[in-house]
């Protein structure tokens, strides 16, 4: 129980890659605070439950992190309620998929708001405690798409990579302090996120949902497997720990050998 009497705040983490990396802190014994959309019944249900498995404190705030001053608040209310934020997992994030020339602005606004901007934001609220407690943790979920690009993603592949280089800036401007700044690259895993862009080569191609998974798994990852939530709840737990100190500044590629290639 290596994150006991630690607050971890994990943004989108109603599905998906944030409850994954959620569950695995709270069963490394950390308070978390989950963040992201759904139903309220189902999300007071994801509540409790993790409450019940793992005997931590667990908080939800539904911050839409689009929109800066909600991300302030959301970081104010872990303060306020939990004691602090040690931990701060900057993972919502959306797609869109479209050539560049038919690429409406109003999505890439939308994409570089919530995929970028908002991970500045959460940084630049909750560094000041980290900073002072002289211990924190940093993690933004960013993707292969921050070290590789592909066609039709143009404005996730440049937040991608604008999350890279913003985990380096953060990790050198923290060196030194107790506080880290990762970031981690997850090829394909099978998330709601996910699952649109199936369905959209499925009714493309007019093939069925399993052809559809596997050609998009094999276009990419040479593994032919997903990667799964919990297997970056595993990575996310290390560099949390003690033994990840010295683990700075890095991206962490877990791709099935996506960018091996
Ligand atoms: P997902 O759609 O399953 O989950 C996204 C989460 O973000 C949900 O909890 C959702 O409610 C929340 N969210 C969406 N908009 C929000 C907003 N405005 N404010 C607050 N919360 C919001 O997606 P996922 O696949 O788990 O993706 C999580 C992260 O992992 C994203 O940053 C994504 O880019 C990244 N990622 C995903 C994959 C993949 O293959 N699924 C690969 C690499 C990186």
């Amino acid at each position: 129980m290596t994150l006991t009497q630690k607050v971890a705040v994990v943004t989108g983490s109603t599905s998906g890659i944030g409850l994954g990396i959620a569950r695995a802190l709270a069963g490394a014994g950390a308070d978390v605070v989950l963040n992201g959309f759904g139903d309220a019944a189902a999300i007071e249900e994801l509540r409790a439950g993790l409450t019940a498995e793992f005997g931590v404190r667990v908080g939800y705030h539904g911050a839409d992190l689009s929109k800066p001053a909600e991300i302030a608040t959301l970081i104010g209310y872990a303060e306020e309620t939990f004691g602090s934020v040690d931990v701060l997992v900057n993972n919502a994030g959306i797609q869109h998929v479209a050539p560049v020339e038919d690429f409406p602005a109003e999505r890439w606004d939308a994409v570089i708001a919530l995929n970028l901007s908002a991970v500045f934001h959460g940084i630049h609220h909750a560094l000041p405690g980290m900073k002072r407690r002289g211990w924190g943790r940093i993690l933004n979920i960013a993707s292969v798409h921050g070290h590789v690009a592909s066609v039709n993603k143009a404005a996730y592949v440049a937040a991608k990579h604008g999350v890279v280089g913003l985990t380096k800036t953060v990790a050198l401007e923290t060196a030194g302090t107790g506080v880290t700044c990762n970031a981690i690259c997850p090829g394909w895993v099978l998330t709601p996120l996910v699952q649109k862009q199936i369905d959209a080569i499925a009714s493309t191609k007019n093939i069925p949902e399993q052809q559809a998974r596997a050609e998009l798994l094999g276009a990419k990852q040479p593994s032919g497997a997903f990667v799964t939530p919990d297997e970056l709840g595993g990575l996310a737990v290390y560099l949390c720990s003690d033994s990840a100190a010295q683990m700075t500044g890095s991206s962490l590629l877990m791709d099935g050998g996506w960018t091996a290639q």
